[in-house]
């Protein structure tokens, strides 16, 4: 086992830590469920702290430490007067320094990380902005180390970005421009492929320019239409109006209009083409710093190989059509917006930690893979294009009492029946023996970065483990050969699909008759002729169909025995209960 590394980006305004597990990088998820934590800290009188959501909601009637990223490494003259002569932030809890309140954002997304994975975090990879100068990467490395975290490496955000976007595949020379929009910064940079690394080529943008902006200009807006000066606000009510801006700012990438709500004081509605006359001179400034920073390149819209769109501000539209615009291109947006960087910075720790090869694999499946299941049906475990690495898995069971063991056939292909698609390997996975229904056998199929597939089963209850390795057969397929299969899915659609159903049915059908025979045994007198009439002739149409082999009229004749034999069912039911009850000694 590798050691852990986690990647983080901790940002203006969020913050987020990820990790590769299995060849992915994934977001971890805190304690409020969410993968993005507020940076924001709340420090107490008697020495309490909290960070992210909790802090975040003492806003308004305490003081809150917010955007302390831009005061990373600044001189006390840079900090705009947030910062005492001593360069440091009072608080309740006493004097901090931005060091200081980025360590417990830290610390506590090193909580999350090793809550989520179940061991010890030390050593993290943290993104910061490409502009950073020296002092402020190294007080990020700084508050790393007050955080416990050894920080392996610092690397700029448009770099992990476009290493989220697998873009490290690109050929020598190649450029990009990687736009991030967040909530309290703006940047655009133009990276160049050398030598199989990003070089940061230029960078440019507006350290206060961001959805933050948005949230006020908004809250602004409506403040004046209610005959209000936003200025004049303060404490909770101001804090409730920026929040409502934000709201409404989110609903508007959805939506075509929307409406700004304070309740006691009234509601002003607001159109997408309204906020869009809000946003031209945001756009205007975003725009001349992506000119700014393809001249400072000595690069033309023509040169670049892709625009990519991070931060979440990117979600919305006349930002993206403006971006579109500028470089002549349609910007790619396929990761999350506010994930990517986090993504990016843990793609860099997992090749530090050899878990990611240099050039991370990003090939697809090219058909799907699966498993014969009872009645020769193909249960699929990973579809077709499903990007490698990859590993999925499922639970069987066994379909005869006393089985001892299951027989699991490695499937490719997209029939629905097990003999039309290809078997790529077959082996036998014994378990305990126990009634039908009650073993447990785990299957998982795994896809490392070389395109090798494992399949892995588990008895549950033993916990004894058979695995094999099926080799690249799963992703060395001639292009013809998946040509083929994929036509002949399309042109047996049709018949595939109702063998399926009749399977399906006809597996459901015997669980139901021989059921439905002992409960008629025990309990047939206690019913009224006529039902027992009915669950006969239902039971008679069933067996018709199985014998016709007629896919819509079994299953429809099937439903018909369900819904006859729920008297029976819940009778049954009873009964168990009653003995339950009366057998006290049991
Ligand atoms: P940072 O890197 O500055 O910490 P993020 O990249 O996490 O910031 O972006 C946060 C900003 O994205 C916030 O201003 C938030 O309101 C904005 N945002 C998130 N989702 C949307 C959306 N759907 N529409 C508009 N803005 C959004
Ligand atoms: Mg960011």
């Amino acid at each position: 086992m590798s050691e852990v590394i986690v990647g983080i980006d901790l940002g203006t305004t969020q913050s987020a830590v990820a990790v590769v597990d299995s060849g992915f990088p994934i977001l971890l998820a805190n304690d409020v469920g969410r993968t993005l934590t507020p940076s924001a800290v709340w420090y107490g009188g008697n020495g309490e702290v909290e960070v992210g959501d909790e802090a975040l909601r003492r806003s308004g009637v305490d003081e809150v430490v917010t955007s302390v990223k831009s005061l990373m490494g600044r001189r006390v003259d840079e900090a705009g007067g947030r910062l005492t002569g001593r360069g440091v932030l009072r608080t309740a809890g006493g004097d901090v320094t931005p060091e200081e309140v980025s360590a417990e954002i830290l610390k506590s997304l090193k909580t999350v990380a090793e809550r989520r994975l179940e061991k010890v975090v030390e050593k993290a990879v943290i993104t910061v902005p490409a502009h950073f100068h020296d002092a402020q990467r190294a007080a990020t490395k700084r508050a790393g180390e007050l955080a416990g975290l050894e920080v392996l490496r610092i690397v700029s955000e448009p770099t992990a970005a476009a290493l989220s976007y697998g873009l490290d595949r690109l050929d020598e020379c190649a450029k990009v421009a990687v736009f991030d929009l967040g909530g309290g910064t703006f940047d655009v940079s133009i990276l160049e492929m050398r030598e199989g690394v990003f070089e940061v080529a230029a960078t440019a943008g507006d350290t206060s320019l961001g959805g933050d902006d948005f949230d006020r200009a908004i809250a602004e807006y409506a403040a004046g239409e209610l005959g209000l000066e936003f200025w004049k606000l303060e404490g909770m009510e101001k804090v409730r109006f920026l929040n409502e801006g934000r709201r409404l700012k989110q609903a508007l990438s959805e939506q075509a209009d929307g409406m700004f709500r304070i309740p006691f004081l009234g509601e002003v509605p607001l159109k997408v083409e309204d906020f869009e006359k809000i946003m031209e001179p945001f756009l205007d400034r975003m725009e001349a710093s992506c000119r700014r920073a393809m001249l400072d390149a000595g690069v033309d819209t023509a040169d670049l190989n892709t625009v990519v769109m991070v931060g979440g501000s990117s979600r919305i539209p006349v930002v993206k059509e403006r971006v579109q615009r500028v470089f002549q291109s349609v910007p790619d947006l396929s990761q999350h917006p506010d994930e990517a960087v986090a993504r990016g910075a843990a793609i860099q720790a997992g090749v530090l930690a050899g878990t990611v090869r240099e050039v991370l694999l990003l090939d697809v499946t090219p058909l799907s893979l699966g498993l014969e299941t009872m009645g020769g049906l193909m249960n699929v475990l990973i579809s077709r294009n499903t990007t490698i690495p990859c590993k999925a898995g499922e639970m069987f069971t066994n379909a005869a009492d006393g089985q001892e063991s299951m027989r699991v056939r490695v499937l490719q292909g997209e029939r629905e029946l097990a003999r039309d698609n290809w078997e790529l390997g077959a082996f036998e996975v014994p378990f305990k023996p126990a009634a039908r229904g009650q073993a447990r056998v785990g299957v998982e199929f795994r896809i490392d970065a070389d395109g090798i597939l494992s399949v892995l089963a588990r008895d549950v209850t033993t916990g004894e483990d058979v695995v094999i390795e099926v080799g690249s057969a799963a992703v060395d397929v001639t292009e013809a050969k998946v040509e083929q299969m994929v036509s002949e899915s399309v042109e047996h659609a049709f018949e595939d699909m109702s063998a399926r159903v009749f399977e399906e049915a006809r597996l459901k059908a015997d669980e139901l008759l021989p059921a439905v025979e002992t409960a008629l045994a025990q309990l047939g007198d206690v019913l009224e002729e006529e039902e027992v009439r009915r669950i006969k002739e239902s039971r008679e149409a069933v067996l018709e169909a199985i014998k016709k082999r007629d896919a819509t009229l079994l299953k429809s004749a099937v439903e018909d025995l369900d819904d006859a034999t729920e008297g029976l069912a819940a009778l049954l039911m009873e009964k168990a209960t009653q003995a339950l009850f009366s057998n006290p000694q049991d």
